[in-house]
């Protein structure tokens, strides 16, 4: 036997002494929320607004703000709802949540949601649960 082959026995007893590759709960993969919604008339419904902005712990209003910038269509809340003055599809409002997603909510250090927004000084930071990282975004 090689002191290399060896080595490699020594390396595989080790990696078996290893607890075993099954993901911690909280490393499940995200499920990102998707928007329910209709268009009627002039005007597009998401149904599920406010379920989405809980899931992505941020404020309806911001998310609101985001796709009003992005269509460039007013939005009105109602109740659980978002009437938008514009009718755009569902897989259209889906991208615009995903990019909405990356920038405001997924820290971009290590991909969790887990984070939180908040207003230091007038300005908004992220701040990350999952690994600590802090950074300021662009303000909407
Ligand atoms: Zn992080």
């Amino acid at each position: 036997m090689t002191t290399e082959d060896e080595y490699k026995k020594l390396l595989e007893r080790a990696r078996e002494g290893l607890p075993s590759k099954t993901e911690p709960a909280e490393e499940v993969r995200f499920e990102m929320p998707k928007f329910e919604s209709f268009i009627e008339g002039s005007q597009t419904l998401i149904k599920n607004f406010t379920d989405v902005a809980r899931k992505f712990e941020r404020d309806p209003a911001h998310m609101q703000k985001y796709l009003a910038l992005e269509t460039g269509a007013r939005g009105e809340l109602e109740a659980h709802r978002l009437r938008l003055n514009t009718a755009k599809n569902n897989a259209f409002l889906n991208q615009k949540l995903e990019t909405y997603a990356n920038e405001f909510v997924i820290c971009k250090e290590c991909k969790k949601p887990d984070t939180e927004l908040r207003m230091v000084d007038g300005v908004p930071w992220i701040k990350c649960r999952a690994c600590s990282a802090k950074y300021p975004i662009r303000k909407i």
